[in-house]
């Protein structure tokens, strides 16, 4: 069988993936992101020190990276004394060779089309404008149409706007006042703050916070980058003489030491980044502003886009002071974060409690990629966190909510021992001075007009217990006449203890089913007990663990209640004003029949309900 281009090119990919473990020693992570557009290695912390930095864009290869390696192949190929054509093309075809080997990621092509434009100018001696130029890459989504949602993309071709719009103020505006190492450092400072403030907007949407150190730590970061990045595409070329690819290692590193270390003085430079809650309409408005500043900076009349962007600037600071209507609805939203829960309830006055945080994985978690950019989407505070175990499918997200988010509060069942992720959230805790307090069966939360009320664990019962699924903490969230009971994963053990001391409280319209529908849970018993309207199971699509079981799903709808998962389902929204029950998923709404119009109805009625 014939294999397909992109078959080779991924297996040389991955053969330069080994090769810079291999060579690159503890600098490897950073070579691969740097290299080959491979971030998988980098841990989270050390992604989070480069979103405060406002360096994050350079982990990921961008236009920068391929023009600095178009310009170090050319300058070798001068070297060598070829004609000032070959050496041209030479650098193109390398480069577009190696943009493919590294998956061409869509700013590296945007960039690359950019630099084929401005070479072919060159060959054929044709001046051409810089916009054109810039216009030429940003339509590489006319031929990869998917290229346009791609953040990094967006991203550079938004940089690469700036770039050229300072350019142009520098020309019209301060170029003769400026000379020498003055006009060089200032000519970077302009660049930099102009493309810190365009991209800004793009990055608190995407990533909910703005870097203000960010114009100062690029300026020092990049011209480490362009020194850094030839030495390491040589240290790729050279990997088949090992001694000569390590020489070329050795000497980069201090670059990325230093590179790091930027990264890290920025991070933690007090008031370095600012966590946003960006609304739809904050993020118009900054989209506004930053487009007014560049065409302000541009044209030829700045007076009015400088107005505008004023306003738009002006708009943003005041709206914030009228908080969005609260809707006289409670909300309960059950994340879909794959194999894992995060459940967050929304009061009627728009405040929140998260209740676990998902799964954590290899350089990520679902705190950063998911529950915060949703609350941060639709604005409010976050009041409090209540953690059902400490299995990572449960507290991998809790340090990264914690810290971005700081909630008064973090209730946890305390069962001793967990996983790396519970110490951290611990340690977040810890360090944002939010309160710890342990869960015990009668505690309640309150917050605007909705209770949470602990039925489990009873330190008594988990004293001699061995798996913290066990000592799930049972939440019963109240508002009105209706209830919600979310269980985490308790089994069969800890319903049972639960429908010996608490039988009676168990009831509740709307059950987020334990332990993802394994069938250690659900009980007929304790589903009799709760007597469910809507059945939520959290649940990854093709987990290992076969979740949710026939069994459970026959049971739950035996019992009478509408099966909802959040593989099949997505993220499933239950709304309610305290008496009615409304279900948003899949992008439909539907409403339930209220609990006691059925018990009405089964009373008169003489067929048995099910
Ligand atoms: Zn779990
Ligand atoms: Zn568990």
């Amino acid at each position: 069988r014939q294999d397909a281009p992109s078959d080779i090119l991924s297996r040389v990919r991955a053969r330069a993936g080994r090769s810079i473990d291999a060579t690159f020693g503890d600098d490897a992570p950073l070579a691969r992101a740097l290299l080959i557009a491979d971030q998988r290695q980098i841990p989270t912390e050390m992604r989070d020190r480069y979103a405060a930095a406002g360096l994050i864009h350079m982990l990921s290869i961008s236009g920068l990276h391929v023009a600095v390696i178009a310009a170090a192949i050319e300058l070798f190929f001068q070297v060598a004394r070829m004609s000032r054509r070959v050496s041209l093309y030479g650098a193109f075809i390398v480069t577009a060779i190696y943009v493919a080997i590294i998956g061409a990621p869509p700013p590296a092509l945007r960039s690359s089309a950019m630099l084929g434009a401005a070479m072919a100018s060159r060959i054929w001696q044709r001046p051409t404008s810089p916009w054109a130029a810039w216009a030429i890459g940003a339509f590489v989504p006319l031929y990869q149409p998917r290229t346009a949602l791609d953040v990094g993309y967006q991203l550079s071709v938004l940089g690469m706007c700036a770039l050229v719009a300072a350019g142009v103020v520098w020309r019209r505006h301060l170029a003769n006042r400026l000379g020498g190492w003055k006009g060089k450092v200032g000519r970077e400072l302009v660049t930099s703050l102009i493309a810190c403030a365009v991209t800004a907007p793009l990055v608190a949407w995407v990533f909910g916070r703005v870097s203000l150190i960010a114009p100062l730590s690029n300026l020092i970061a990049a011209p480490i980058i362009t020194l850094a990045q030839p030495v390491l595409f040589l240290a790729l070329l050279a990997a088949p003489i090992t001694a000569l690819a390590h020489f070329f290692a050795q000497a980069v590193h201090p670059l990325l030491f230093a590179f790091d270390w930027v990264a890290w003085a920025a991070a933690s430079t007090p008031g370095a980044a600012i966590t946003v809650a960006t609304t739809l309409t904050t993020a118009i408005l900054a989209a506004v502003a930053a487009v007014s500043l560049v065409v302000a900076c541009a044209g030829r009349f700045p007076a009015r886009p400088a107005i505008t962007g004023l306003a738009a600037l002006a708009a943003m600071v005041v709206l914030p002071a009228f908080p969005s209507s609260p809707n006289g609805q409670v909300e309960l939203h059950v994340l879909d974060v794959g194999q894992g829960d995060a459940i967050l309830l929304r009061t009627n006055a728009g405040h929140w409690v998260l209740l676990d945080a998902g799964p954590a994985w290899q350089g990520g978690d679902a705190g950063r990629a998911t529950v915060l950019p949703y609350i941060l989407h639709r604005g409010g505070t976050l009041e409090a966190f209540v953690l059902s175990h400490p299995h990572t499918d449960h507290v991998g997200g809790a340090a990264s909510v914690l810290t971005a988010m700081r909630p008064h509060a973090y209730w946890d069942a305390a069962f001793a021992g967990g996983s790396e992720a519970y110490i951290a959230s611990l340690a977040a805790a810890r360090k944002q001075g939010i309160e710890w307090h342990r869960v015990h069966p009668g505690d309640s939360i309150r917050v605007d007009g909705v209770t949470i009320g602990f039925l489990a664990p009873d330190s008594a019962w988990t004293v001699g217990l061995k798996d913290p699924n066990l000592a799930s903490t049972i939440a019963l969230v109240r508002y009105g006449m209706v209830r919600f009971l979310l269980v985490g994963d308790a089994e069969r053990a800890e319903e049972d203890w639960l429908l010996a001391k608490h039988r009676g409280d168990l009831r509740a319209q709307v059950l987020k089913v334990g332990h993802h529908g394994s069938s250690t849970s659900s009980s007929d018993a304790f589903l009799d007990a709760v007597h469910p309207e809507v059945a939520v199971i959290s649940v990854g699509a093709g987990n290992k663990y076969g979740h949710p079981s026939n069994d459970v799903l026959y049971a739950l709808s035996r019992a009478g209640a509408e099966v909802l998962r959040t593989d099949q389902a997505g993220t499933v929204i239950v709304r309610t004003d305290g008496i009615h029950i409304e279900v948003e998923a899949k992008g439909d709404r539907w409403e339930l029949v209220p609990d006691s119009l059925w018990r009405l109805w089964e009373s008169e009625s003489s067929f048995p309900r099910r």
